[in-house]
């Protein structure tokens, strides 16, 4: 059997074009060293063709607690590591407020490859399609296999939809860890970009400290449930 046959252990099925062919390209990782390398040579789908690089995911290994985004965004695509943009600033802030660091967690993105329009010399991001996500959901198994959390937060409905491999509306499941397999839970909070499209102020610290509780929440959530 090659490589590129195996089957991903950390969650979901092999993924599949809206014809309901297997998207080839995979391969199976022997550690996340290898991620990155990986990445820059998918072409499971066509996000690769306009980004820079790819962006895998970075931080602890095995970590108890593993943080899911969307996407790259144009910062992240540049210097190749996720969550270093705006968006970032505000989960680092996040992290540091409910006493972790970025560090004693591992962070990801749903896919590896920034999609963006162009306006003039800005890039402005574009949420995957339905068919990128599960083009990309063979990398993100792998790294729930190599990572091995207890805990994942699927951060906003994108990284909800690549985790479950269905849609999913943050409202109403935010909050409540559902079991993603025998030894993992699945927790859906927001997108820490969210809270910088909030104009009032006011709302925006209520949002950011409820954003906070809910990784205060999540770590209490781990030391309770051991495995
Ligand atoms: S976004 Fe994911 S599936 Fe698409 S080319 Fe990049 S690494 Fe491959």
């Amino acid at each position: 059997m090659k490589p590129e046959d195996t089957e991903p252990q950390g969650g979901g099925k092999r993924p599949q074009d809206h014809t309901g062919n297997n998207l080839t390209g995979a391969r199976t990782l022997s550690s996340l060293q290898e991620l990155r390398a990986a990445v820059n040579e998918c072409k499971r789908c066509p996000l690769w063709k306009a980004a820079t690089q790819g962006v895998p995911g970075e931080g602890l290994v095995p970590s108890a607690l593993m943080l899911v985004g969307e996407g790259p965004g144009d910062s992240e695509d540049l210097r190749g590591q996720p969550f270093v943009g705006p968006a970032g600033g505000v989960l680092d802030q996040a992290l540091h407020a409910a006493g972790l660091d970025r560090r004693s967690v591992y962070i990801s993105n749903a896919v590896k490859h920034f999609k963006f329009e162009s306006r003039g010399k800005r890039r402005l991001h574009i949420k995957p399609s339905t068919g990128e996500i599960e083009a990309c959901r063979w990398w993100l198994a792998e790294e729930l296999r190599l990572v091995g959390p207890k805990l994942v937060m699927a951060l906003g409905a994108t990284a909800a939809r690549a985790i479950l491999g269905q849609p999913v509306t943050v409202s109403q499941t935010r909050g409540v860890p559902t079991r993603l397999s025998a030894s993992a839970h699945l927790w859906v909070t927001i997108h820490p970009s969210l809270l910088l499209r909030i104009t009032d102020e006011a709302q925006r610290h209520k949002e950011f400290d409820r954003f906070v509780q809910e990784l205060k929440d999540a770590l209490a959530w781990i030391a309770k449930n051991p495995s």
